[in-house]
Protein backbone atom coordinates (compact mmCIF):
# COMPACT_ATOMS: atom_id res chain seq x y z
CA UNK A 1 0.00 0.00 0.00
CA UNK A 2 1.40 3.25 -0.81
CA UNK A 3 2.03 5.77 1.89
CA UNK A 4 0.38 9.43 1.07
CA UNK A 5 0.94 11.50 3.73
CA UNK A 6 1.77 10.77 7.63
CA UNK A 7 -0.67 13.40 9.60
CA UNK A 8 0.68 12.19 12.85
CA UNK A 9 3.91 12.81 12.23
CA UNK A 10 2.62 16.48 11.04
CA UNK A 11 0.97 16.70 14.16
CA UNK A 12 4.46 15.88 16.03
CA UNK A 13 6.66 17.96 14.61
CA UNK A 14 4.45 21.05 15.27
CA UNK A 15 6.65 23.08 18.07
CA UNK A 16 3.92 24.78 20.15
CA UNK A 17 4.87 25.62 24.24
CA UNK A 18 3.84 28.05 26.61
CA UNK A 19 5.19 31.58 27.05
CA UNK A 20 6.89 30.24 30.22
CA UNK A 21 8.25 27.39 28.46
CA UNK A 22 5.39 24.98 29.61
CA UNK A 23 4.69 22.15 27.28
CA UNK A 24 1.90 22.69 26.49
CA UNK A 25 0.86 26.30 25.35
CA UNK A 26 -0.82 28.57 28.03
CA UNK A 27 -4.14 29.03 27.70
CA UNK A 28 -5.24 32.42 26.35
CA UNK A 29 -7.90 33.87 29.02
CA UNK A 30 -9.19 36.73 27.22
CA UNK A 31 -11.78 38.36 25.04
CA UNK A 32 -9.74 40.87 23.89
CA UNK A 33 -6.10 42.31 23.94
CA UNK A 34 -4.77 45.62 24.76
CA UNK A 35 -2.16 47.52 22.11
CA UNK A 36 0.37 49.94 23.05
CA UNK A 37 -0.02 52.46 20.48
CA UNK A 38 -3.15 53.65 18.18
CA UNK A 39 -1.13 53.46 15.48
CA UNK A 40 -0.55 49.50 15.86
CA UNK A 41 -4.60 49.06 16.68
CA UNK A 42 -5.38 50.68 13.64
CA UNK A 43 -3.12 48.72 11.56
CA UNK A 44 -4.60 45.52 12.78
CA UNK A 45 -8.07 46.63 12.20
CA UNK A 46 -6.69 46.63 8.31
CA UNK A 47 -5.01 43.37 8.81
CA UNK A 48 -1.79 44.76 8.36
CA UNK A 49 0.11 43.66 12.12
CA UNK A 50 0.75 40.15 11.57
CA UNK A 51 1.48 38.53 15.03
CA UNK A 52 -1.29 40.92 16.44
CA UNK A 53 -4.39 39.80 18.39
CA UNK A 54 -7.47 42.40 18.64
CA UNK A 55 -10.53 40.16 19.63
CA UNK A 56 -11.42 36.69 20.18
CA UNK A 57 -14.13 36.36 17.98
CA UNK A 58 -11.34 37.42 15.30
CA UNK A 59 -8.65 35.53 16.77
CA UNK A 60 -6.69 34.40 19.62
CA UNK A 61 -3.69 32.53 20.68
CA UNK A 62 -5.28 29.12 22.12
CA UNK A 63 -7.51 29.20 18.99
CA UNK A 64 -4.90 29.51 16.70
CA UNK A 65 -2.73 26.75 18.04
CA UNK A 66 -5.35 24.14 17.64
CA UNK A 67 -5.77 26.21 14.13
CA UNK A 68 -2.01 25.11 13.28
CA UNK A 69 -2.43 21.54 14.41
CA UNK A 70 -5.56 21.10 12.36
CA UNK A 71 -3.90 22.65 9.78
CA UNK A 72 -0.83 20.37 10.04
CA UNK A 73 -2.78 17.18 9.88
CA UNK A 74 -4.72 18.50 6.61
CA UNK A 75 -1.67 19.71 5.13
CA UNK A 76 -3.16 23.08 4.63
CA UNK A 77 -1.64 26.56 5.07
CA UNK A 78 -4.54 27.33 7.73
CA UNK A 79 -7.22 26.84 9.42
CA UNK A 80 -9.81 28.21 11.69
CA UNK A 81 -11.64 26.77 14.35
CA UNK A 82 -15.59 27.08 14.99
CA UNK A 83 -17.81 26.28 17.90
CA UNK A 84 -19.56 23.28 16.15
CA UNK A 85 -19.41 21.08 13.50
CA UNK A 86 -22.09 23.17 11.65
CA UNK A 87 -20.52 25.91 11.90
CA UNK A 88 -17.33 25.04 10.27
CA UNK A 89 -19.92 23.93 7.00
CA UNK A 90 -22.25 26.55 7.50
CA UNK A 91 -19.65 29.09 7.49
CA UNK A 92 -17.82 27.82 4.61
CA UNK A 93 -20.78 27.67 1.91
CA UNK A 94 -21.96 31.02 3.46
CA UNK A 95 -18.61 32.29 2.14
CA UNK A 96 -18.05 30.88 -0.73
CA UNK A 97 -21.88 31.21 -2.03
CA UNK A 98 -23.80 34.42 -2.91
CA UNK A 99 -27.43 34.70 -3.55
CA UNK A 100 -28.06 33.00 -6.94
CA UNK A 101 -25.47 30.46 -6.94
CA UNK A 102 -25.52 26.28 -7.03
CA UNK A 103 -24.33 23.46 -4.47
CA UNK A 104 -24.11 20.47 -5.46
CA UNK A 105 -23.62 18.23 -3.01
CA UNK A 106 -23.91 13.94 -1.84
CA UNK A 107 -27.37 13.06 -0.98
CA UNK A 108 -25.77 11.43 1.47
CA UNK A 109 -24.39 13.54 4.28
CA UNK A 110 -24.96 14.00 7.92
CA UNK A 111 -28.69 14.88 9.11
CA UNK A 112 -27.85 18.11 9.88
CA UNK A 113 -25.63 19.16 6.61
CA UNK A 114 -28.70 18.00 4.50
CA UNK A 115 -31.19 19.99 6.30
CA UNK A 116 -28.88 23.30 6.47
CA UNK A 117 -28.94 22.60 2.33
CA UNK A 118 -32.06 21.63 1.38
CA UNK A 119 -34.08 23.68 3.73
CA UNK A 120 -31.92 26.58 5.06
CA UNK A 121 -30.21 27.67 1.90
CA UNK A 122 -33.78 28.76 0.52
CA UNK A 123 -33.32 31.72 2.35
CA UNK A 124 -30.79 33.02 0.58
CA UNK A 125 -31.69 31.52 -3.15
CA UNK A 126 -28.96 29.44 -2.91
CA UNK A 127 -30.17 26.61 -5.01
CA UNK A 128 -28.84 22.66 -4.07
CA UNK A 129 -29.12 19.95 -6.43
CA UNK A 130 -28.64 16.41 -4.43
CA UNK A 131 -26.64 13.76 -6.24
CA UNK A 132 -25.10 10.13 -5.83
CA UNK A 133 -22.05 10.57 -4.74
CA UNK A 134 -21.00 7.28 -6.33
CA UNK A 135 -22.48 8.42 -9.76
CA UNK A 136 -20.01 10.38 -11.52
CA UNK A 137 -22.18 11.28 -15.02
CA UNK A 138 -25.22 12.58 -12.95
CA UNK A 139 -22.60 14.59 -11.13
CA UNK A 140 -21.34 16.16 -14.44
CA UNK A 141 -24.74 16.58 -15.50
CA UNK A 142 -25.56 18.60 -12.62
CA UNK A 143 -23.02 21.21 -13.19
CA UNK A 144 -24.00 24.65 -14.18
CA UNK A 145 -22.70 28.02 -14.84
CA UNK A 146 -23.32 29.45 -11.51
CA UNK A 147 -22.33 26.10 -9.37
CA UNK A 148 -19.86 27.31 -6.82
CA UNK A 149 -19.60 23.76 -4.86
CA UNK A 150 -19.07 20.32 -4.80
CA UNK A 151 -19.81 18.94 -1.50
CA UNK A 152 -19.36 15.68 0.32
CA UNK A 153 -17.97 13.40 3.46
CA UNK A 154 -15.09 11.47 2.46
CA UNK A 155 -16.88 8.42 4.78
CA UNK A 156 -20.73 9.11 4.35
CA UNK A 157 -22.84 9.69 6.88
CA UNK A 158 -24.70 7.00 7.52
CA UNK A 159 -24.27 4.61 4.44
CA UNK A 160 -20.12 4.68 4.90
CA UNK A 161 -19.45 5.07 0.80
CA UNK A 162 -16.42 6.28 -0.21
CA UNK A 163 -16.40 9.77 -2.20
CA UNK A 164 -13.67 9.43 -4.82
CA UNK A 165 -12.02 12.93 -4.24
CA UNK A 166 -9.60 12.80 -7.10
CA UNK A 167 -12.03 12.03 -9.95
CA UNK A 168 -14.27 14.30 -8.01
CA UNK A 169 -11.34 16.75 -7.96
CA UNK A 170 -10.85 16.74 -11.82
CA UNK A 171 -14.12 18.05 -12.27
CA UNK A 172 -13.96 20.95 -9.85
CA UNK A 173 -10.86 22.39 -11.27
CA UNK A 174 -12.06 21.72 -14.97
CA UNK A 175 -15.19 24.00 -13.89
CA UNK A 176 -13.69 26.20 -11.56
CA UNK A 177 -16.13 24.55 -8.45
CA UNK A 178 -14.78 24.74 -4.97
CA UNK A 179 -14.32 20.99 -3.51
CA UNK A 180 -15.31 21.02 0.04
CA UNK A 181 -14.67 17.40 1.91
CA UNK A 182 -16.18 16.83 5.66
CA UNK A 183 -13.69 14.41 7.21
CA UNK A 184 -15.33 13.95 10.07
CA UNK A 185 -15.58 10.10 10.32
CA UNK A 186 -11.99 9.55 8.91
CA UNK A 187 -9.28 11.81 10.53
CA UNK A 188 -6.16 10.76 9.74
CA UNK A 189 -7.60 7.53 6.98
CA UNK A 190 -7.63 10.47 4.76
CA UNK A 191 -6.14 13.86 4.14
CA UNK A 192 -8.68 14.88 1.37
CA UNK A 193 -6.62 17.94 0.85
CA UNK A 194 -3.53 15.79 -0.10
CA UNK A 195 -6.22 13.69 -2.71
CA UNK A 196 -7.38 17.41 -4.34
CA UNK A 197 -9.91 19.09 -2.33
CA UNK A 198 -10.07 22.53 -1.97
CA UNK A 199 -11.40 22.68 1.59
CA UNK A 200 -11.59 20.60 4.47
CA UNK A 201 -14.29 20.78 6.89
CA UNK A 202 -14.49 18.70 10.65
CA UNK A 203 -16.68 18.07 13.50
CA UNK A 204 -14.19 17.98 15.80
CA UNK A 205 -16.99 16.80 18.42
CA UNK A 206 -16.22 13.32 17.07
CA UNK A 207 -13.08 11.39 16.90
CA UNK A 208 -10.59 14.45 16.64
CA UNK A 209 -11.89 15.63 20.38
CA UNK A 210 -12.47 11.98 21.40
CA UNK A 211 -13.65 12.85 24.50
CA UNK A 212 -17.24 13.84 24.22
CA UNK A 213 -17.07 16.89 26.68
CA UNK A 214 -18.08 19.70 24.00
CA UNK A 215 -19.05 20.42 20.37
CA UNK A 216 -16.18 21.93 18.27
CA UNK A 217 -15.50 22.40 14.52
CA UNK A 218 -13.07 23.49 12.14
CA UNK A 219 -12.54 24.50 8.57
CA UNK A 220 -8.81 23.85 7.15
CA UNK A 221 -7.99 25.55 3.71
CA UNK A 222 -5.53 28.24 1.91
CA UNK A 223 -4.61 31.30 3.96
CA UNK A 224 -6.40 33.15 1.46
CA UNK A 225 -9.94 31.38 2.48
CA UNK A 226 -9.07 31.36 6.21
CA UNK A 227 -8.35 35.46 5.74
CA UNK A 228 -11.17 35.93 3.99
CA UNK A 229 -13.62 34.30 6.52
CA UNK A 230 -11.92 36.12 9.07
CA UNK A 231 -11.77 39.29 7.62
CA UNK A 232 -13.46 42.72 9.89
CA UNK A 233 -15.29 44.03 7.17
CA UNK A 234 -17.60 41.02 5.73
CA UNK A 235 -15.78 37.68 6.63
CA UNK A 236 -19.12 35.42 7.68
CA UNK A 237 -16.83 33.79 10.20
CA UNK A 238 -16.05 37.11 11.54
CA UNK A 239 -19.40 38.60 11.46
CA UNK A 240 -21.55 35.50 12.34
CA UNK A 241 -19.35 34.75 15.04
CA UNK A 242 -19.54 31.04 15.26
CA UNK A 243 -15.79 31.24 17.15
CA UNK A 244 -15.09 28.64 19.47
CA UNK A 245 -14.19 29.32 23.21
CA UNK A 246 -10.02 29.15 23.48
CA UNK A 247 -10.53 26.89 26.75
CA UNK A 248 -12.24 24.62 24.75
CA UNK A 249 -9.33 24.80 22.29
CA UNK A 250 -6.67 24.27 24.59
CA UNK A 251 -8.02 20.93 25.96
CA UNK A 252 -9.05 19.47 22.70
CA UNK A 253 -5.40 20.37 21.12
CA UNK A 254 -3.90 18.09 23.66
CA UNK A 255 -6.48 15.41 22.29
CA UNK A 256 -5.19 15.28 19.28
CA UNK A 257 -1.51 14.22 20.29
CA UNK A 258 -3.71 11.00 21.13
CA UNK A 259 -5.50 10.76 17.92
CA UNK A 260 -3.72 7.90 15.54
CA UNK A 261 -3.12 5.69 18.05
CA UNK A 262 -7.06 5.81 18.94
CA UNK A 263 -7.95 5.81 14.87
CA UNK A 264 -5.80 2.46 14.97
CA UNK A 265 -7.48 0.85 17.99
CA UNK A 266 -11.29 2.14 16.86
CA UNK A 267 -10.12 1.15 13.53
CA UNK A 268 -9.13 -2.80 15.16
CA UNK A 269 -12.43 -2.87 17.12
CA UNK A 270 -14.55 -1.94 14.18
CA UNK A 271 -12.47 -4.83 12.04
CA UNK A 272 -12.70 -7.45 14.79
CA UNK A 273 -16.52 -6.83 14.59
CA UNK A 274 -16.92 -7.19 10.78
CA UNK A 275 -15.38 -10.29 10.50
CA UNK A 276 -17.46 -11.66 13.31
CA UNK A 277 -20.76 -10.08 11.60
CA UNK A 278 -19.37 -12.17 8.48
CA UNK A 279 -19.59 -15.27 9.75
CA UNK A 280 -23.14 -14.79 11.57
CA UNK A 281 -24.16 -13.82 7.93
CA UNK A 282 -25.72 -11.14 9.24
CA UNK A 283 -26.53 -7.90 6.67
CA UNK A 284 -23.87 -4.84 7.53
CA UNK A 285 -21.45 -2.12 5.96
CA UNK A 286 -18.08 -1.98 6.75
CA UNK A 287 -15.61 -0.34 4.38
CA UNK A 288 -12.69 -2.14 5.31
CA UNK A 289 -13.89 -5.55 3.87
CA UNK A 290 -13.14 -6.80 0.29
CA UNK A 291 -16.78 -7.27 0.10
CA UNK A 292 -17.82 -3.34 0.29
CA UNK A 293 -17.81 -1.74 -2.98
CA UNK A 294 -15.68 0.79 -2.62
CA UNK A 295 -13.18 -1.01 -0.08
CA UNK A 296 -10.93 -0.80 -3.14
CA UNK A 297 -11.15 2.74 -3.25
CA UNK A 298 -10.21 2.98 -0.11
CA UNK A 299 -6.98 1.49 0.02
CA UNK A 300 -6.17 3.81 -3.07
CA UNK A 301 -7.39 7.03 -0.89
CA UNK A 302 -6.14 6.08 2.36
CA UNK A 303 -2.91 7.04 4.60
CA UNK A 304 -1.17 3.67 5.99
CA UNK A 305 -1.25 2.66 8.82
CA UNK A 306 -4.49 3.93 10.59
CA UNK A 307 -7.25 1.27 9.95
CA UNK A 308 -10.26 1.46 8.22
CA UNK A 309 -12.42 3.48 10.57
CA UNK A 310 -14.42 3.19 13.44
CA UNK A 311 -17.81 3.07 11.84
CA UNK A 312 -19.43 0.07 11.16
CA UNK A 313 -23.26 -0.74 10.20
CA UNK A 314 -25.82 -3.20 10.86
CA UNK A 315 -28.63 -3.50 8.95
CA UNK A 316 -31.78 -5.12 11.13
CA UNK A 317 -34.37 -3.83 8.14
CA UNK A 318 -36.92 -2.48 9.91
CA UNK A 319 -37.06 0.66 12.85
CA UNK A 320 -38.97 -1.67 15.36
CA UNK A 321 -35.99 -4.81 15.27
CA UNK A 322 -33.95 -1.95 15.37
CA UNK A 323 -35.39 -0.60 18.90
CA UNK A 324 -35.37 -3.74 20.52
CA UNK A 325 -31.77 -4.93 19.70
CA UNK A 326 -30.02 -1.38 20.66
CA UNK A 327 -32.10 -1.36 24.12
CA UNK A 328 -30.68 -4.80 24.89
CA UNK A 329 -27.14 -4.19 23.62
CA UNK A 330 -27.31 -1.05 25.79
CA UNK A 331 -28.59 -2.86 29.15
CA UNK A 332 -25.81 -5.40 28.48
CA UNK A 333 -23.11 -2.84 28.47
CA UNK A 334 -21.85 -2.92 24.59
CA UNK A 335 -22.07 0.89 24.99
CA UNK A 336 -24.75 3.72 25.13
CA UNK A 337 -27.46 3.93 22.51
CA UNK A 338 -26.97 7.44 21.64
CA UNK A 339 -25.93 9.49 18.84
CA UNK A 340 -22.34 11.11 17.83
CA UNK A 341 -19.57 8.82 17.33
CA UNK A 342 -15.74 9.16 18.00
CA UNK A 343 -16.03 8.42 21.77
CA UNK A 344 -14.23 5.59 23.68
CA UNK A 345 -17.23 3.86 24.58
CA UNK A 346 -19.50 2.22 21.85
CA UNK A 347 -22.44 4.24 20.65
CA UNK A 348 -25.03 3.35 18.38
CA UNK A 349 -28.51 4.81 17.08
CA UNK A 350 -30.83 3.99 14.70
CA UNK A 351 -29.38 6.50 11.80
CA UNK A 352 -33.25 6.79 9.78
CA UNK A 353 -34.80 7.65 13.46
CA UNK A 354 -31.89 10.51 14.34
CA UNK A 355 -28.83 11.61 12.48
CA UNK A 356 -30.24 11.16 9.59
CA UNK A 357 -34.21 11.74 10.35
CA UNK A 358 -34.13 15.17 8.69
CA UNK A 359 -33.80 13.42 5.18
CA UNK A 360 -37.31 12.63 4.18
CA UNK A 361 -38.26 8.70 4.18
CA UNK A 362 -38.78 8.83 1.03
CA UNK A 363 -35.44 10.22 0.00
CA UNK A 364 -34.01 7.76 2.49
CA UNK A 365 -35.48 4.71 0.84
CA UNK A 366 -33.93 6.04 -2.70
CA UNK A 367 -30.99 6.41 -1.11
CA UNK A 368 -30.98 2.76 0.04
CA UNK A 369 -31.11 3.74 3.53
CA UNK A 370 -32.81 0.87 5.87
CA UNK A 371 -35.01 2.04 8.12
CA UNK A 372 -33.58 -0.93 10.47
CA UNK A 373 -29.67 0.32 10.07
CA UNK A 374 -28.19 0.56 13.48
CA UNK A 375 -24.99 2.60 12.76
CA UNK A 376 -22.15 1.52 15.66
CA UNK A 377 -19.20 3.74 16.61
CA UNK A 378 -16.86 1.37 17.78
CA UNK A 379 -15.26 2.46 20.91
CA UNK A 380 -11.64 1.60 22.46
CA UNK A 381 -12.98 -1.63 24.00
CA UNK A 382 -9.50 -3.23 25.15
CA UNK A 383 -11.62 -6.48 25.51
CA UNK A 384 -13.23 -6.58 21.80
CA UNK A 385 -13.85 -10.49 21.79
CA UNK A 386 -16.09 -9.52 24.89
CA UNK A 387 -17.65 -7.01 23.28
CA UNK A 388 -18.44 -8.58 20.34
CA UNK A 389 -19.95 -11.88 22.23
CA UNK A 390 -22.33 -9.22 24.28
CA UNK A 391 -23.44 -7.75 20.76
CA UNK A 392 -24.00 -11.42 19.35
CA UNK A 393 -26.16 -12.28 22.87
CA UNK A 394 -28.26 -9.01 22.04
CA UNK A 395 -28.86 -9.96 18.44
CA UNK A 396 -29.68 -13.33 19.77
CA UNK A 397 -32.10 -12.59 22.71
CA UNK A 398 -33.66 -9.85 19.82
CA UNK A 399 -34.40 -12.64 17.63
CA UNK A 400 -31.92 -11.29 14.53
CA UNK A 401 -30.14 -14.51 14.68
N1 LIG B 1 -20.40 16.28 9.94
C1 LIG B 1 -20.68 15.00 10.24
C2 LIG B 1 -20.23 13.91 9.31
C3 LIG B 1 -21.39 14.69 11.41
O1 LIG B 1 -21.67 13.40 11.69
C4 LIG B 1 -21.81 15.76 12.25
C5 LIG B 1 -22.57 15.51 13.49
O2 LIG B 1 -23.03 14.44 13.79
C6 LIG B 1 -21.51 17.07 11.89
C7 LIG B 1 -20.79 17.30 10.73
C8 LIG B 1 -21.95 18.24 12.73
O3 LIG B 1 -21.07 18.41 13.78
P1 LIG B 1 -21.45 19.15 15.17
O4 LIG B 1 -22.44 18.26 15.86
O5 LIG B 1 -20.13 19.25 15.87
O6 LIG B 1 -22.03 20.48 14.83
Amino acid sequence: MKKIFDPATAIQDLKQFGEFGGVNPSITDSATFTFMSEEEMIKAFHGEAPGCFLYSRHWNPSNRYLSEAMAAMEGTELAWVTASGMAAITTTLLQLCNSGDHIITSVTTYGGTYAFMANYLKKFNIEVSFVNIDDIESIKRAIKPNTKVLYTETMTNPMLQISNIPELSKITKEHNITLVIDNTFTPMIFSPFKLGADIVVYSLTKFVNGKNDCVAGAICASEEFINSISNVNDGTAMLLGPVLDPLRSSSILKNMGTLHIRMQKHGENAMYLAKRFEQLGIKFVYPGLETHPHHKLMKEMMNEGFGFGGMIAIDVETAEKAAVFMEIMQDKGVGYHAVSLGYFKTLFSNSGKSTSSEVPEEIQKEMGLSPGLVRFSVGLDNDIERTCHLIEESLKESKLI
